[in-house]
């Protein structure tokens, strides 16, 4: 048998599956050229029609009442837990596995975070830990719809009925995801969502609250937009607010990503269920269950268990090498669970936790993070998750038959990657 480059392994000089790439994001073009050109021209930059025009049309695309942008998905977080009266000495649930923010937001309104491990399943919130972390300071949790996947909506709204307490949904993974044909953010009272360059609309930074109940709008609004209410003249201020609004340049932008995010949702989708058929095959790689009341599912993240023991090539760190070799941009996403950042580690070093030291927040008992585990998001930052980009799932079949054909050839290679490890000394 003659044996061709292409047959190598690209990390040992062989042809890689493939050498082209992947298509870029953000996608934009002369939609977006013609609206950011007419918000110029009109000499209106800030805070006007094309903002509200946007919130509302944003609102209804996920079923909500109520729709108010901001400078981006953290300080959406911020102001929910505040609208929510999240304060001092109050306990937030939170997932382990996530983006800082979703627990720093916790902090940053003086309240403490407590860590809940995910599921190995489908990589969200676990109900079942979640239920042993409750107590009587407990009056939040924050579910993350992880890389767009919804939470069993249903269960977390009967944990929040039974055990009293609020629900913020972090759907920045999940626009236009829908459970039981219902767009997620909204249903559980109140939601947040991010429109930073990464993800799946954009302006560069962006951010909005949704919420179906009126009040609490009316307040996350007026904290967005230096305590002023729609009762107040100008230079009279209801709350102690910040500046957080967004520029109509932002809002047409967002107008016109909006406009191409169904079709671009549907070919995500597509190609996804492609490589999950193709990928399920192959020994050593765990796709996220499926669960039949998601009706539209975003992905933000393309993401798969790498089993060592069943794929038999070694660590993860080898198998991810190999296959950026071959071409496909995976990445091993989170570098640990949350609470293992030094800022959580270390409570002392984030500035401006000294301001409440008279809190009850900041007792150093209180804030020990020290010895938190959640063992199944440990698991997946250190040993298992793999994630591919979602610009990647805007390609066509060939794109997503190199994916699959890369993944094969490391399969194939097994061995040889196993001994790769061994000479690095990288094995346990
Ligand atoms: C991106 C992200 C945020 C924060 O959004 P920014 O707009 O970047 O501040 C919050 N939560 C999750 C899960 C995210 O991925």
């Amino acid at each position: 048998m003659q044996v061709t480059n292409r047959s190598m392994l690209a990390l040992r000089g062989g042809d890689p599956v493939r050498s082209t790439p992947f298509p870029y994001w953000p996608v934009f073009g002369e939609k977006e050229e013609t609206a950011l050109l007419h918000v110029l021209r009109s000499g209106n930059w800030w805070y006007g029609d094309k903002v509200r025009s946007f919130e509302e049309r944003y609102a209804r695309f996920q079923d909500a009442r109520y729709g108010v942008s901001c400078s981006n998905g953290t300080v959406a977080l911020e102001l929910a837990l505040r609208a929510l009266g999240i304060s001092a000495g109050d306990e937030v649930l939170v997932p382990a596995y996530t983006f800082i923010a979703t627990a720093t937001a916790v902090l940053t309104v003086n309240a403490k975070p407590v860590f809940v491990d995910v599921s190995e399943e489908n990589y969200n919130i676990d109900l079942d830990h979640a239920e042993t972390l409750v107590n009587e300071n407990t009056k939040a949790i924050i579910v993350v719809h992880f890389a767009g996947l919804p939470v069993d909506i249903d269960r977390v709204e009967t944990f929040a009925r039974r055990r009293g307490v609020l629900v913020v949904e972090d759907a920045a993974h999940a626009w236009g995801s829908q459970w039981k044909g219902m767009g997620v953010g909204a249903l559980l009272g109140m939601g947040t969502f991010s429109f930073q360059m990464s993800k799946n609309i954009t302006s560069g930074e962006g951010g909005i609250i949704l919420t179906n109940h009126k009040d609490v709008a009316d307040l996350a609004r007026s904290y967005t937009h230096c305590g002023r209410t729609a009762a107040n003249v100008w230079y009279q201020h209801a709350h102690v607010g910040g500046n957080y609004r967004i520029t109509e340049f932002q809002a047409a932008l967002l107008l016109e990503q909006l406009a191409r995010l169904p079709e671009q949702t549907r070919t995500r989708e597509l190609n996804a269920l492609y490589l999950n058929e193709r990928l399920s095959a192959i020994p050593g790689i765990r796709l996220p269950q499926h669960d039949d009341r998601v009706t539209r599912r975003s992905y933000h993240i393309y993401m798969f268990r790498y089993l060592r023991d069943e794929f038999a090539a070694g660590s993860r760190e080898i198998f991810l090498n190999a296959l950026r070799a071959e071409g496909i941009p995976a990445s091993q996403g989170y570098l640990t669970p949350v609470y293992g950042n030094n800022c959580f580690q270390d409570l002392r070093s984030v500035p401006g936790l000294e301001r409440c030291s008279s809190e009850r927040f900041c007792d150093r008992a209180a804030v020990d993070f020290s010895g938190v585990c959640c063992p199944v998001a440990e698991k997946l930052c250190r040993e298992e998750a793999v994630w591919l980009p979602h610009a990647l799932l805007l390609g066509d079949r060939k794109d997503m038959e190199s994916v699959v054909a890369a993944i094969e050839k490391l399969y194939a290679h097994r061995e040889e990657l196993e001994h790769m490890g061994h000479g690095k000394g990288k094995r346990k």
